[in-house]
């Protein structure tokens, strides 16, 4: 099988609702997909949402690295993950997401060719159901606290407030409110996405610490000494995920003990076979690990992050048996509050056991109320990632509309 066809493609995905955070507010999420063509009349889809401040890359730019990699691709077989890989940074350095998109997509077209899952590409389906995180992000105090609470009666076993937004006092008085108001009944972590100040991250942590399982990102992500401080006036974990672009600085920040835990986002590490291995180098770490895609990608990415997730749970991760989408609590041995964090990963080691929170019935929802995923499950039509077992494919966003989809000149 031989590629003979890339086409890139960008579409915008209005959101339902708006999501805030530290320094932006998103209502649009522009995505870019790649349809790769074969000699065989197989077609692979790829995804990744552009995320300029956190990888650099916008959708041109990454229409752009996709168009200058695809005569370098053109002819190899997809499925030679690791000399595509090799070609592809050989040939351009950086341009991680372009990569995701295209790495995705051969992937795909494997995991069809060989009728294999992606999570059996990877190695094999250690579990066929994750827990995975809801995002408290309208920056409303009573919103969120709304929206925890349903959540909770959902089934989510994970929440992430977004924090950064708005005077740190609300950011602290917001996540107290959700912290009561949840009581300790699902994992609850906050997200700065780099907003901060060293003074604002510590007031933050002195402030709201004590309801939280974790706190990510409080400082930009090259501030690595900065979050060394902040873990030593935090009561919870923290967590890195700005960040960790290389396996390099995973290993800076677990030396600097500037983070416990971390966010593995293919678009930050260049696609599926790096973020796979990125979740080894966290295990040999002993640090815990979110798997997480972009806020507003498709069921075309969310369901490879899943893949991702269902080929890694219990293979060292801090010894936790479980790693989420989103970072589940898991708990026999109690913190300050009778709780316990997956991120400390001594004590995970320690203490997770068969009290560990599950999804339960909390099938693989998306990782936002926008997306296709979720919106489906709705419908009672496709509820979980194992509907989809012979490779990623292609899901047709449902719950958002395309407004605009660029096509190729
Ligand atoms: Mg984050």
């Amino acid at each position: 099988m031989k590629i003979i066809r890339i086409d890139p493609i960008i579409a915008d995905l209005p959101l339902l609702r708006p999501f805030k955070m530290s320094g932006v507010e998103i209502s649009v999420s522009e995505n870019v997909f790649a349809r790769i063509e074969t000699d065989t009349g197989l077609v692979g889809w790829g995804e990744a949402s552009s995320s300029p401040a956190m990888t650099g890359e916008t959708v041109e730019s990454m229409v752009a690295a996709i168009r200058y990699l695809t005569p370098f691709l053109t002819g190899r077989d997809p499925a030679d993950f690791m000399d595509n890989k090799k070609e592809m940074d050989w040939r351009l350095y950086g341009n991680a997401s372009a990569k995701t998109v295209l790495e995705i997509a051969l992937y795909d077209l494997a995991g069809k060719a060989r009728k294999m899952s992606v999570a059996e590409l990877l190695g094999g389906v250690q579990r066929a159901r994750m827990p995975v995180v809801k995002m408290l992000a309208t920056g409303d105090l009573a919103t969120d606290v709304g929206d925890a609470r349903e959540g909770a009666d959902e089934g989510y076993a994970a929440m992430k407030i977004k924090v950064g937004g708005k005077p740190v006092d609300q950011d602290i008085e917001r996540t107290n409110a959700i912290g009561d108001a949840l009581a300790g009944a699902v994992q609850l972590s906050s997200d700065t996405n780099q907003g901060w100040n060293r003074d604002e991250a510590v007031s933050f942590a002195r402030g709201a610490s004590a309801v939280l399982d974790f706190l990510e990102q409080p400082l930009h992500g090259h501030d690595v000494e900065g979050m060394a401080m902040i873990a030593g006036e935090s009561s919870c974990p923290i967590a890195a995920d700005e960040g960790l672009h290389s396996f390099d600085d995973v290993r800076r920040h677990h030396a600097m003990g500037a983070a416990q835990g971390g966010s593995v986002k293919m678009i930050k590490l260049g696609g599926v076979t790096r973020a796979h291995e990125a979740t080894k180098l966290f295990a040999e770490l002993g640090m815990n690990v979110n798997l997480a895609g972009k806020t507003a990608e498709t069921s075309v990415s969310s369901a490879a992050v899943l893949h991702l997730a269902a080929s890694r749970a219990d293979t060292g991760l801090g010894g936790q048996p479980d790693h989420p989408l989103s970072g589940h609590r898991c708990g026999s041995q109690s913190d300050r509050r009778g709780r316990r964090s997956c991120l400390d990963a001594g004590r995970a080691r320690a203490g997770c056991g068969g009290r560990r929170r599950q999804a339960g019935n909390l099938r693989a929802r998306a990782l936002g109320a926008h997306d296709p995923i979720a919106g489906q499950s709705e419908k009672g039509e496709r509820t979980s990632w194992q509907e989809y077992p012979s490779s990623i494919r292609k899901m047709p966003p449902r719950n958002c509309r395309i407004s605009s989809a660029r096509l190729p000149a």
